[in-house]
């Protein structure tokens, strides 16, 4: 069991954090798995974590899809996705924590969110700047022009699989980025540029191991970029953001928002 927060030492972070918002005109985001944990849904790692738990899986999924594409959505249309884990996210609502994020992009203060998570939990909750890095589990992408459908809204024939890109005739997958794979250059040329704007930058619910996600906090910080993080536990980022909230997202940035708009009033 985790122990609650103590919310009178956080309350000197969770000012610091306000003034730097309040003051910023291009905050740039890092979601991670931890944002999305009190919507019902594991992180990999941390406490309670599916990998914490279970240990990593294999990481070669993309080179299974890519050596048999055809098998690869046979499977899938046989056996659907109906794992705990895959039916945790189906059935998830945004939490406060992402409602406190959409309330920052409307304030004008965060101006991008690259999110590690594949939930569509942000969407959801309002956000609207946003970029998937690892993509998203409700939708399909073309592996060569990187043309993104809702699942929904692709018809796919069972007797000519692997599917086709009807505008450049690539293999189509799903959008979440598998283990191996590349991620689409042009997420990655977004979170590049969205990270050179940054004024301030919030790192909320990551463990900030996995690459590149982890390098925009890093980037920012290197141009003196003041780094503000939310997590319970430590991480590599600890040791080196201006601002730490050691507790839950939902929780933590309710409270940063009730105090920007303090801030705001005065
Ligand atoms: P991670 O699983 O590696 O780490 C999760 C982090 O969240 C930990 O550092 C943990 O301490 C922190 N955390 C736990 N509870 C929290 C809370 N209530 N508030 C804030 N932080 C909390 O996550 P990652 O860094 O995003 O990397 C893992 C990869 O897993 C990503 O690629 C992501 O795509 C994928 N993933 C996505 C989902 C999702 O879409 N919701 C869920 C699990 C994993
Ligand atoms: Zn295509």
């Amino acid at each position: 069991m985790s122990e609650q927060p103590n919310f009178s030492d956080l309350g000197n972070q969770i000012d610091l954090a306000a003034k730097l918002l309040a003051r910023s005109t291009h905050t740039v985001v890092l979601a991670g798995a931890g944002m999305s944990k009190e919507s019902g849904i594991r992180t990999f790692r941390g406490e309670g974590g599916l990998w914490t738990e279970h240990g990593e899986p294999p990481m070669n999924q993309f080179d299974s899809f890519t050596s048999d594409p055809h098998a690869w959505w046979e499977r899938r249309l046989n056996e659907g996705r109906n794992d705990g884990f895959g039916r945790s996210i189906d059935g998830a609502q945004p939490n406060p924590g992402h409602f406190a994020l959409a309330e920052l992009e409307r304030l004008g203060i965060v101006s991008h969110l690259i999110t590690q998570n594949i939930d569509d939990l942000h969407r959801l909750a309002g956000q609207n700047s946003i970029t998937e890095i690892h993509g998203n589990r409700h939708w399909l992408r073309c592996l060569d022009c990187e043309l993104r459908w809702p699942r929904t809204q692709f018809v796919i024939d069972a007797t000519e699989l692997p599917p086709i890109c009807s505008e450049c005739g690539g293999l189509v997958k799903s959008d979440t980025v598998m283990f191996g794979e590349p991620i689409p250059a042009t997420a990655l040329r977004r979170c590049h540029e969205e990270t050179a704007l940054a004024d301030c930058f919030l790192t909320i619910g990551t463990s900030a191991l996995v690459y590149p996600a982890a390098q925009y906090p890093a980037n920012a910080l290197s141009r003196g970029v003041p780094l503000i993080d939310i997590n319970p536990e430590p991480t590599p980022l600890t040791s080196v953001a201006n601002v730490v909230i050691a507790g839950p997202s939902g929780k933590i940035l309710p409270a940063v928002v009730n105090q920007i708009h303090n801030e705001l009033d005065h």
